[in-house]
């Protein structure tokens, strides 16, 4: 019996699970990780851990297919924070407070996620001046989620090679070099997609931010101003992030002295006891900008091998991973069901749990 080989390229956090989940479908493919670079020197690897919403406008992607998106890895993500897993990879639930002025698109109403995160709540100006917050802006507060991409990424990587994945570490030209050796390929290269599939929407949005060691600080923070200027700091189980820059169309990965100095600034002004805290590193990421995730079918596909791309989310990759990792695989099992590939999925040791989304049985995997 032929056994489908599938290429998934890019060990972010959107190629690696997909690669992940994909090596436990039932189809019994054999899926080989390519990529140029694995964390911790991903993107993925420098994101903020937040899993911070969108208000509808500025949202980077399709139609309403964020939402689903997000709700999914919202519920996969709270399944892992009750699970023995937590401490593993990290997660945790900490209060957050988003601010924001006037002028700003969240003042217009509630979020249409109000009800997906836990607590959510309009905060007054008295418990703003308690907390030092600039007076006078809105505030909303919840429960936010918080996962840093490293122990994640490990983890899936472990999962990947226990599932009979194979690992090969090499950039690409383009997707011609692989054409033919696999049935498909899926394209998971994040801003590479630029250069790798000769894609123009693709740009940089440069984000720069400091590491620190403050273990007293338990709640998050978040606030832009008028003129884009980002301040957030998000604790995390084993330390906190400030921010922020997101530059759009700088592609320079060098840490910038001068901003890291107005990040600490920025930051200690609403929270002063940062002064203090021990600088672990600063990073740099370009968030993979594009005025719609591309999740599809490619219509153009290469003389043998079909092409299925999923990538450009912008700053919220970590936020709709999941979701768009579910749709990915649906779209492989098709291509793979129209290939006449066949599937186990009716023989699947864990029965009747095969997903509503995938042939692939999610019960074993959270
Ligand atoms: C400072 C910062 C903070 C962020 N905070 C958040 C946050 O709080 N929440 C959130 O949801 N998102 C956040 N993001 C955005 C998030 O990091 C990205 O959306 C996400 O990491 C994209 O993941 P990806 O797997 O698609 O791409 P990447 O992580 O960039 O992975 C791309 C992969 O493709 C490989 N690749 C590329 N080109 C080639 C090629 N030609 N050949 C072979 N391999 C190739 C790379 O080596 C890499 O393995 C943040 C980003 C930054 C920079």
């Amino acid at each position: 019996m032929a056994i489908p080989r599938i290429a998934v390229i890019g060990a972010g956090i959107s190629g690696l699970s997909t690669a992940n989940l994909l090596a436990q479908s039932a189809y019994k493919p054999q899926v080989t990780l390519i990529a140029e670079n694995f964390s911790p020197n991903t993107t993925s690897d420098v994101a903020g851990a937040s899993m911070w919403l969108a208000v509808e406008g500025s949202l980077a992607t399709s139609g309403s297919r964020h939402k689903q998106w997000a709700r999914t890895t919202y519920k996969y993500l709270y399944n892992l924070l009750a699970s023995p897993l937590a401490g593993k990879l990290c997660i945790s639930l900490v209060p957050y407070y988003e601010v924001f002025g006037d002028h700003d698109e969240r003042s217009r109403g509630d979020p249409w996620w109000k009800n997906d995160v836990l607590g959510f709540r309009h905060v007054g100006e008295e418990e703003m001046r308690l907390l030092h917050y600039p007076v006078g802006k809105k505030c909303w507060s919840y429960s936010m989620l918080m996962m840093p991409c490293g122990p994640f990424l490990t983890w899936q990587m472990e999962q990947f090679k226990a599932n009979g994945g194979v690992v090969v570490q090499r950039r690409l030209e383009s997707l011609e070099e692989i054409d033919g050796t696999y049935d498909i390929i899926v394209n998971c290269t994040g801003l590479g997609s630029r250069q790798l599939v000769n894609d123009p929407e693709v740009y940089p949005i440069r984000g720069q931010a400091i590491v620190v060691k403050a273990p007293w600080v338990k709640h998050a923070f978040d606030y832009e101003t008028k003129d884009n200027v980002l301040t957030y700091v998000y604790p995390r189980a084993n330390d906190v992030i400030l921010g922020g820059t997101a530059d759009v169309g700088n592609w320079s990965t060098q840490v910038d002295p001068l901003v890291s100095k107005a990040i600490m600034e920025r930051c200690c002004m609403y929270s002063p006891g940062l002064s203090t805290a021990e600088v672990v590193k600063e990073v740099v990421g370009l968030r993979p900008g594009r005025s719609t995730v591309r999740l599809e079918v490619d219509k153009v596909t290469l003389k043998k091998s079909t092409i299925v791309h999923n990538y450009g989310h912008g700053g919220q990759g970590v936020v709709f991973f999941r979701g768009c990792t579910l749709e990915t695989v649906s779209l492989v099992e098709d291509c793979l069901d129209k290939k006449e590939f066949p599937s186990n999925a009716a023989n699947c040791e864990a029965c009747t749990n095969t997903s509503q989304v995938t042939k692939t049985c999610t019960f074993l995997i959270y």
